[in-house]
């Protein structure tokens, strides 16, 4: 873990179309501290970090994203409080092994109780479409009906999904997913579910003033991704959040 990438190849940052400009964030603080987690996650191998390791959860172990499942992106906001004091915020990408919240790292975004309960009604409707469809004629009439009602259900159950995530920017406005990302085309799958959203809406919603933020790849590599190696948030999914996200972060 002797690698000290260079922070200025790293980018934070979204576009406002409220300022009409660029807000972003700087890495080089976050850096520092993401090499310590990189350091502890080495020796313990698990994200309960601050539970002793005879109560560790086996859930939270970091063996699986040896698997095939594949590592996770791991971030740190450092941010400070209305005091000035500083504070360390951690997280881990989507879930983590299923699991949603871990004690010592920022929560999801969206509440898991309620998006659960949304996408087991919305399979309870679709199971009977996704049963009937191969039964029916392709192309028929009846076959392009319930084709395309499967469809509107899924698009349904998506809406009721995206409207579970309520972004709130360092102005405190809140947005809803769909107002917040500024490309008017579909939302990819996993919106709002990366380490810089997270942690962004859980410093705002806290009033800690974010000063500094780093993502790194933790476990097996997959594509490009290397374990240990820092990358810029996502293009398809958090630059058009982060515009709104980082609005009110910095004076200028
Ligand atoms: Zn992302
Ligand atoms: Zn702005």
């Amino acid at each position: 873990m002797d690698k000290h990438p260079d922070s200025n190849s790293l980018s934070y940052s979204g576009y406002c179309n409220t300022c009409n400009k660029i807000h972003s964030l700087p890495s080089e603080k976050a850096i520092a501290h993401c090499i310590k987690l990189m350091q502890q996650l080495q020796a313990d191998c698990r994200l309960d970090l601050d539970t002793p390791l005879e109560k560790a959860d086996e859930r939270l172990s970091t063996k699986h994203l040896y698997t095939e499942i594949g590592g996770e992106m791991l971030g740190v906001l450092v941010c400070e409080d209305t005091l000035g004091n500083e504070v360390i915020l951690r997280a881990f990408s989507s879930t983590h092994n299923c699991v949603w919240n871990v004690s010592g790292w920022v929560p999801h975004i969206a509440n898991e109780e309620k998006y659960m309960k949304i996408v087991n009604e919305g399979n309870q409707e679709i199971h009977p479409l996704t049963e009937l469809l191969p039964t029916l004629k392709k192309g028929s009439i009846q076959w392009l009906e319930k084709t395309l009602e499967r469809k509107l259900i899924s698009q349904k159950v998506l809406a009721k999904l995206y409207a579970l995530y309520e972004i709130t920017n360092f102005k405190n406005e809140k947005r809803s997913l769909t107002d917040a990302f500024n490309i008017k085309k579909g939302i990819p799958n996993g919106t709002g579910d990366c380490c810089a959203p997270k942690l962004l809406n859980h410093a705002a919603k806290n009033n800690l003033k974010p000063i500094s933020i780093a993502e790194f790849y933790w476990g097996k590599g997959s594509g490009s991704k290397v374990e240990g190696e820092f990358y810029s948030s996502c293009s398809d999914k958090c630059q058009p959040l982060l515009g709104f996200m980082l609005c009110g972060s910095s004076e200028n």
